[in-house]
């Protein structure tokens, strides 16, 4: 067990699966994508499968941002109830981010089938009451997805024990839900995109972005440069960087993987992602080979040395959680590791152009407890704009909601 390491597990259990050259010409383009993550490539793929002439630019090897930290449960549902969000945009625009979430993980698993061997599994999501005092809510909530068509159901306490081995007061059981290996699905994509003409560098860092009328330039650390005529800046956490406004707050998350089950242990947890109604949330899933991954305790620290001390306690802390609501499961952590992720307040991610950049720069910033399926979103999203065409999600996931 190597606790201690900073290292994320999607990047150590693949390897280095591609190298990409480094960019060391100057280049035109249609679009440049900042950022080679599974953002980068969810966009660059929609992009290019739509007849653009697309560039990735990674300052580091693809995949080893967030993405390769990521415990990629995809769900449908976003940290922010669809009660709350019903109460801050209204029904109509609440629904519509739920449904587009449940549609994204339709479209996940169409893009997953074509790459194949990316551990991609349908599974049903558990959202367990913490307190009893949460019941009520979350009946509420669970009535009020039911009547947006989402298929649900409640299960008491009874059936969860019996069912799961669950101690909580009630859960909503939600069908809709998937997981995948999200390191490997960003190289596999962008490996794709470079056979099929795409241009996909590594080891590049963009320092310097000037956006024009007609063209947006880019300079890389070396003095390289990029002209392209959309720019879209896919670059996790670190996009921040390039808006004086304070966006989201960076928080870390904590998570290990066990070693594979035996069926009898992981039992109807081969099938269901787990996660809880308090905040932070414990989460919990399994892999295609039998492991269990569980996250959570998340915190404010953004410093990577000092979240990296926390790894071991963390996980010391995970495992004593995952008893108290599952006795009958006896974990031992194989390897755990921590990430940065980042909150918006209201739990919604940024896509499109900021007033600060102009209308050809768009930002990818799909921050949230559900970032993958924001990032499928997203990518269509940002077609729409480059295509100038309406999208029915441009208002609530962009800055514009700032408004
Ligand atoms: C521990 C943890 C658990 C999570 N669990 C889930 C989950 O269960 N479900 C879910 O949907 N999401 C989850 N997330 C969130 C999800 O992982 C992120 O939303 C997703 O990985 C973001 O992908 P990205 O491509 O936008 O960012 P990243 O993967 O960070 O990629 C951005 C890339 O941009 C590059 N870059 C930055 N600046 C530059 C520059 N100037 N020049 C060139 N390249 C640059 C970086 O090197 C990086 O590789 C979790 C995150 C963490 C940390």
């Amino acid at each position: 067990m190597d606790l201690k390491s900073g290292y994320p597990f999607w990047a150590i259990r693949n390897g280095l699966m591609h190298a990409f050259p480094r960019l060391q010409q100057d280049l035109r383009c249609e679009v440049a994508v900042i950022g080679g993550g599974i953002s980068g490539a969810l966009i660059a793929d929609e992009l290019a499968a739509h007849g653009f002439q697309v560039a990735v630019i990674e300052q580091r090897d693809a995949g080893w941002g967030s993405t390769a930290a990521s415990t990629a449960l995809l769900q449908y549902e976003i940290d922010t109830h669809l009660i709350d969000l019903c109460a801050r945009y209204g029904e109509t625009l609440a629904a519509r981010a739920y449904l587009a979430c449940a549609q994204a993980i339709g479209d996940l698993r169409t893009v997953a089938r074509d790459l194949r061997d990316v551990d991609f599994r349908d599974q049903s999501s558990l959202y367990y009451a913490s307190k009893p005092a949460h019941v009520a809510v979350l009946r509420e909530e669970a009535a009020l997805r039911a009547r947006h068509g989402l298929r649900l159901r409640w299960l008491d306490a009874e059936a969860l024990a019996s069912d799961y081995g669950l101690r909580a007061p009630g859960a909503i059981l939600s069908e809709c839900a998937a997981s995948v290996d999200p390191y490997r699905m960003s190289l596999r994509l962008l490996a794709r995109l470079r056979k099929r003409g795409a241009q996909v560098f590594d080891r590049s860092r963009i320092e310097r972005m000037q956006a024009g009328s007609r063209s947006v330039e880019l300079i890389s650390s070396d003095g390289v440069r990029v002209r392209a005529e959309h720019v879209v800046v896919a670059a996790g956490y670190a996009g921040q960087q390039w808006i004086d406004r304070r966006l989201a707050r960076n928080r870390s998350s904590y998570a290990f993987v066990t070693d594979p089950l035996p069926a009898a242990e992981l039992q109807a947890l081969k099938d269901t992602m787990v996660w809880e109604s308090a905040r932070p949330y414990l989460y919990m899933r399994s892999t295609g080979d039998g492991r269990l991954v569980v996250g959570g305790c998340d915190d404010a620290i953004d410093i990577p040395a000092r979240r990296d001390r926390r790894v071991e306690s963390r996980a010391k802390k995970l495992v004593r959680k995952v008893g108290e609501r599952l006795p009958r499961l006896e974990l031992q952590p194989a390897f755990a590791w921590a990430g940065t992720f980042a909150e918006t307040a209201d739990g919604l991610p940024w896509f499109g152009p900021h007033p600060q950049h102009g209308p050809r720069v768009q930002f990818a910033m799909a921050y949230g407890g559900n970032g993958i399926t924001y990032s499928m979103i997203g990518a269509g999203l940002l077609r729409a704009r480059i295509q100038r065409r309406k999208h029915p999600l441009a208002n609530l996931f962009s800055f514009e909601r700032l408004k």
